[in-house]
């Protein structure tokens, strides 16, 4: 992505509008990662069309109220299906805007899809009125309890997974009763403007669900806007920011971030299956996966032999620009830098590189990268890297694995490896982490009904399940009387003997 008429290989030219030119300010363009072609131009939202997107979101937002759970349901069914069927075009655009391959494009796609058919068809089961038991102090009131919507949800997102991750957000927001007003990753715009023209040509009276494009700005804008929630996803940095500007007008914020995820193998795993899943979550996408693999932590008796496997795996990746390619360029020109200065700090810290190296670094390009050996202390093991590389590090025992993948500020998702299921349930437990993985990695992003989301840098709040549900609705408790209370507490008149009989009760009931 750059600013028009500014230059396409200038990585500041990412995300930074240029001052000098109003004109070029309005617009920008999205670029092909594997070329630094341009692909698109496309407005840049100011603070009133955002505010003006807004508005029209709010009043959309009373239609879609009124369509009730039922109706809601219809509406995102007929959503689900047109994106399914328009799936390979979608696909298409995703591979274009972020250089993967066309088939992991499509994954992504389907994985998206699975999600909203999930939250269109649980909604009203999760959120719906409910009784809920008053208590014997409170016998004589009915209560009941209903999640209402929001009712404009603001949706900031990245572009490793321009489809799958900010549609976490989107689909239950939506199944939640609000508007979304969305603004994709400068990277991805053409994604977004897909997703809203889908909407559009099923329901193109109801802006239900819009979308504002643009830089950071336009996100900021968003946040500022009074929206009644964010939902964010992208990197910490960033997130603090969108915080802050939400703290000023008390938005609440869900923060999708990074992750420094861990692998643990132990020494019963199937080391064969293992090395093909840590392959999978390390270079699969470039690497550019907020919960792939990016520390491995072996048991000592198998780290050889573990890493004999995974190189010999990893040997036969072949990175490039085609969709028979393993993974593509890197989609973030300036993540090339972070990625180059990891394996500097790894290999001049002690660690050993036994794939590839700092030579591996191409222009746009990332050759795979097995580091060994590396101190827990270097920026490749503590920060999130975000490219092909990964770190196996040999540990005494479990313990050490998991006191060693606890070890950093990052806790978003985690894989285990060992044939023993009740052991790995055990160090799953243990791990400082919003999910797990036994013995498979990523197995929680396709199961729609489990929350997706970390803790610490990798941020707060949830997306997915029922969790994604209520995260994008407000519990609203009611009470009903249902007859007069035998005793008259809350009167400014309260009678003395009816505060004895309080007092005889709660000896009764709680203080034996
Ligand atoms: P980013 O933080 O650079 O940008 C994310 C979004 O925020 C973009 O749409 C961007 O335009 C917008 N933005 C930038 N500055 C802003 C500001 N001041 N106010 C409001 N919005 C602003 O992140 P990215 O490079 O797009 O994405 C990569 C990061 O996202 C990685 O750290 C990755 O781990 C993380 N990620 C997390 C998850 C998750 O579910 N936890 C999923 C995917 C990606």
């Amino acid at each position: 992505m750059t600013q028009k008429s500014s230059t396409t290989d200038s990585p500041d030219s990412q995300s930074s509008p240029n001052p000098q030119s109003p004109a070029a300010a309005a617009t920008f363009a999205s670029l092909d990662p594997r070329t630094g072609d341009v692909i698109a131009e496309y407005p840049i939202a100011d603070e009133s069309a955002v505010a003006e997107a807004v508005d029209r979101a709010r009043i959309a937002a009373r239609w879609w109220d009124a369509q009730g759970f039922r109706g809601r349901r219809e509406w995102l069914l007929e959503f689900k299906k047109a994106v399914a069927r328009g799936a390979t075009s979608l696909a298409s655009v995703v591979s274009r805007e972020t250089g993967k391959p066309y088939g992991d494009a499509f994954l992504e796609v389907m994985l998206a899809v699975e999600h909203l058919d999930w939250a269109a068809k649980n909604a009203k089961r999760v959120l719906k009125a409910r009784r809920v038991p008053s208590g014997v102090a409170s016998i004589n009131q009915a209560a009941s309890l209903e999640y209402r919507p929001l009712g404009v949800v603001g949706v900031i997102g990245p572009w490793n997974y321009p489809v799958y991750t900010p549609m976490g957000s989107i689909s239950y927001a939506l199944a939640a009763g609000n508007a979304v007003v969305f603004k994709p990753s400068e990277l991805t715009p053409g994604v977004g403007k897909w997703l809203e023209e889908t909407w559009n040509s099923i329901a193109p009276s109801q802006p239900v669900f819009q979308v504002v494009t643009g830089l950071g700005e336009t996100g900021s804008a968003l946040a500022r806007t009074g929206v009644d929630k964010i939902a964010f996803t992208g990197s910490g940095p960033t997130a603090r920011k969108v915080m802050a500007v939400c703290a000023e007008s008390l938005t609440p914020l869900v923060a999708e971030c990074g992750g420094k995820d861990a692998m643990i193998v132990a020494a019963d795993a199937d080391l064969d299956k293992a090395a093909d899943f840590a392959a999978f979550g390390a270079f699969g996408n470039a690497g550019q996966t907020c919960a792939g693999v990016e520390r491995i932590y072996v048991v000592e008796s198998v780290h050889q032999e573990f890493l004999d496997r995974l190189t010999t795996l990893v040997s036969r990746a072949k990175p490039g620009g085609t969709d028979d390619s393993t993974y593509g360029p890197m989609t973030l020109p300036r993540q090339i830098d972070i990625v180059r200065s990891h394996i500097d700090d790894a290999l001049a810290g002690g660690g050993t590189a036994v794939m590839g190296g700092p030579d591996s670094v191409g222009d746009r390009i990332i050759e795979p990268v097995i580091l060994t050996n590396v101190p827990e202390t270097s920026r490749a093991v503590c920060e999130e890297t975000f490219g092909p590389t990964v770190v196996v590090n040999k540990v005494r025992d479990l313990d050490e694995a998991v006191d060693r993948a606890n070890g950093t500020n990052y806790g978003l998702g985690a894989s285990i490896f060992t044939r023993d299921k009740a052991k790995g349930r055990e160090l799953a437990a243990r791990l400082c982490t919003g999910m797990v993985s036994v013995n498979s990695v990523l197995g929680f992003a396709g199961i729609p009904s489990l929350p997706f989301g970390g803790i610490g840098e990798s941020g707060f709040g949830r997306i997915h399940g029922a969790d994604g549900l209520r995260e994008f609705s407000r519990p609203k408790s009611v009470t009903v009387e249902r007859f007069r209370s035998p005793l008259k507490l809350m009167s400014l008149e309260r009678p003395q003997r009816d505060l004895d009989l309080s007092a005889r009760m709660l000896k009764l009931m709680h203080g034996r």
